[in-house]
């Protein structure tokens, strides 16, 4: 399960991995399956990602 969070009005969902947050669920939960498996990051998937939270 990804965390959810409230930004400016915004729900961002957090990996519980890696902590980056993504605005898309969808990409989110990507992140997650792919920390817990990997151990790393795939930057396919972080380029999604929210960086000013
Ligand atoms: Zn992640």
């Amino acid at each position: 399960m990804v965390k959810e969070i409230e930004k400016q009005g915004k729900t961002l969902y957090v990996c519980e991995e890696c902590g980056l947050a993504y605005e898309d669920k969808h990409w989110a939960e990507k992140c997650q399956q792919w920390c817990k498996q990997y151990q790393s990051c795939d930057l396919e998937i972080t380029q999604h990602a929210v960086l000013d939270q």
